[in-house]
Formats: structure tokens, sequence, C-alpha cells
């Protein structure tokens, strides 16, 4: 449906009802918009996992690039890759949004469309928020709630010496699927590997309760920079296996050979949101049947090392030169 209308017309409140409208109180809400604050009722027993990110027109989406519904599917996956990485389940989230008062209102309906369908597929209802004029750029800010047992909420701080480093699925597509879309590009799979990121909840919560890692991250600002956190964490170094890092058919298809441009991208691609976990080696046999059982692809990618620093080597053990470690804002390297 096209709007011939900006949000002008319809003001704070009426865009507030707008979104209220699509949206239906799920498990746990015992008041949701409408009142000051939200109320929620957790499991007896659980921690509230709480995470929060912020994205930015012109900083973290173009939407000249990116469709809105996308936007708003993909808005809100960020968040709950967060809660999958802390192996939580994510139930409820708010939604902040700073809009330009010209912007059109389809965007707008589109925008809110993708992120309730994502919020419909992952079982978490919205439950309040903010909303306020932006001068000319458009401001998402959206926060999740999930909770976990404590005892088996998983942090950045837990990898020992001999742990093995992990990886979910494949990484350097939505890096790969960035570059295709701005030089106009095709490729469906790795466009929407960056568009549209899939994160892993039901892997993060499933690792979670078995117990499995000792500390997991998910992948946003590429997998050297976001392993970097968990060592810094965990005061700990680590070995990688270049040979060992998994890539799609697609990422292969246009890198045959491993050059310096794959490397960057594998390496240091931002926002594959995979999980990125450490294992102890006798827990090795039950990650394998557990991510059978999930159908989800593991890689094992090298090993937690008792002297800091990270390194990655080739096939004949040669320590490769590693250049950009992944996105920072306010740096430039
Ligand atoms: P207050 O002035 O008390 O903060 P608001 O007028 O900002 O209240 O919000 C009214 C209600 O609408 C609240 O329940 C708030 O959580 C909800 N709300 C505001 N903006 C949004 C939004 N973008 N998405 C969802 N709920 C929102
Ligand atoms: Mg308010």
């Amino acid at each position: 449906m096209r709007y011939d209308a900006t949000l002008k017309s319809l003001g704070e409140f009426g865009l507030i009802d707008r979104i209220a409208r699509c949206v239906t109180d799920g498990a746990g809400v015992a008041l949701g918009i409408g009142d000051d604050a939200a109320a929620v009722a957790h499991s007896a027993g659980n921690l509230s996992l709480i995470t929060t990110d912020m994205l930015v027109e012109g900083v973290h989406f173009d939407l000249s690039f990116c469709d809105p519904f996308s936007l708003g599917r993909k808005s809100l996956s960020v968040n709950l890759s967060d809660i999958a990485a802390m192996g939580g389940t994510p139930r409820h989230f708010l939604l902040s949004m700073a809009v330009p008062p010209s912007a059109d209102l389809a965007l707008l309906d589109d925008l809110i469309r993708g992120m309730m369908q994502r919020a419909t597929e992952f079982g978490v209802s919205l439950i309040g928020g903010d909303t306020c004029s932006s001068p000319d750029r458009l401001v998402l800010s959206l926060t999740v709630l999930g909770e976990q047992l404590p005892e088996k909420i998983v942090r950045r701080s837990g990898a020992g010496p001999g742990d093995n480093i992990c990886v979910t699925g494949t990484v350097g597509d939505s890096a790969l699927g960035l570059k295709l879309l701005k030089n106009g590009e095709r490729d469906d799979f790795l466009i929407s590997r960056h568009l549209d990121p899939t994160p892993r909840v039901r892997e993060g919560r499933a690792l979670a309760d078995a117990c499995i890692p000792s500390a997991m991250i998910d992948l946003s600002d590429g997998l050297l920079a976001d392993l970097q956190h968990i060592l810094d964490s965990s005061s700990a170094g680590a070995r990688l296996r270049e040979a060992d890092i998994p890539l799609s058919p697609h990422f292969l298809a246009r890198f045959p050979a491993m050059d310096d441009e794959a490397r960057t991208m594998a390496l240091s691609g931002g926002e594959d949101y995979e999980l990125l976990f450490t294992v102890p080696p006798i827990r090795m046999p039950d990650l394998f049947s557990l991510m059978q059982e999930l159908g989800t692809p593991v890689a094992v990618i090298g090993s937690v090392t008792e002297t800091n620093g990270l390194s990655v080597v080739d096939t004949d053990g040669n320590q490769l030169p590693l250049r950009k470690k992944g996105f920072n804002h306010f740096s430039e390297s």
C-alpha cells in the first residue's frame, strides 16, 4: 500500500498508536504499551538479561541499500543475537525511535511490519518505547529483555587454555554481501546474510542449557575483534587455523583462493551474527551431538592459549600477518 503521507500528519501519539495496533501482548506481559512503564514477569529463579543496540541512519544503515522491511527485521535480530550469546531466551522488547518529521509513512509501516514479523518468529513482544523527532536522520534503539537461570548464563570471561574455539555457520558473508550491494552486484544469499541475518537464538539457548561453552559472544564486529573480546575478558590468547575457518559456497565462489581481500572479510568482516564460543575438549562429543540435533553447522577453528596474543596460522603452521581487526566507532583502524 502507498500513502502519500509523512509523519507530520500523524504526530507522535498517532505514530505510537499505529505501532501499538500491530502488537498483541505476549506471554509474561502484565502491562504493555500505554502506561508510564511496562510490567513483565519471568519464570521463577531466572535472571533478566537486558541488552540494547542503537542503529543510526548513515552509520549503521543506508536506506538506499536496505529496504525498510529488512531493516525492521535486522534491528530486532541484532539484539536477539546478544541474548543468544548469553544463552538466554528473549521475551520482550522496547523500541525507541527518533524520526524526521518528513519520514514517509509507508517506509515506517514497512519497518514496523518487518520488526513485528521478526518478533513473532522469535516469540518476543513489544512492551513500550519512546518516540521523538530527529532533524534529518532515522535513529532506532531497541532494548531486548530475556531470561535464563543464573548458573546457565554464558559470559565472555570463562575461556580456559586448551579450550577449542568454535563458530556456528559461516563467516564473511555479510561483509561480502555489503560490498556486492554497494557495487550493484547480485547474490541473494550473500546480500540477505547482510540485510537479514538470522540470530542463533535456538543454538545459544541449547548450548547454555547443556552447559557446553566456557565463554560465548556473537559475531557483530568481526571474528578477530569479537574473539579478542573473549580473550580480554578471559585473560587468555588464541591460535586460529585459517584453513578451518568456515566459508560459504557463495563466498568461495567469489574467492576461490584466499587472497588478502577474502582474508580480511572472513577474519574482520562484521555483522555475521554467528555464535563464537569456547568449549573444553572433554565436552566436544556433547557439542557435536547437540549441533547435529539442531541441524546447525559448527566449525572448530583453533584453541585458547595460556599466553596472551592472537595468531592465525596457515596450513604449514606459518603465522599470517593480521591487519584490521574489526569495526570500532570513533577509531580509524
Ligand atoms: P511517557 O511520556 O510517560 O514516557 P510516552 O508518551 O513516551 O510516555 O509513551 C506512551 C506509551 O507508549 C508508553 O507505554 C511507551 O512505552 C509507549 N511507546 C512510546 N513510543 C513507543 C514506540 N516507538 N514503540 C512502542 N511503544 C512506544
Ligand atoms: Mg516517553
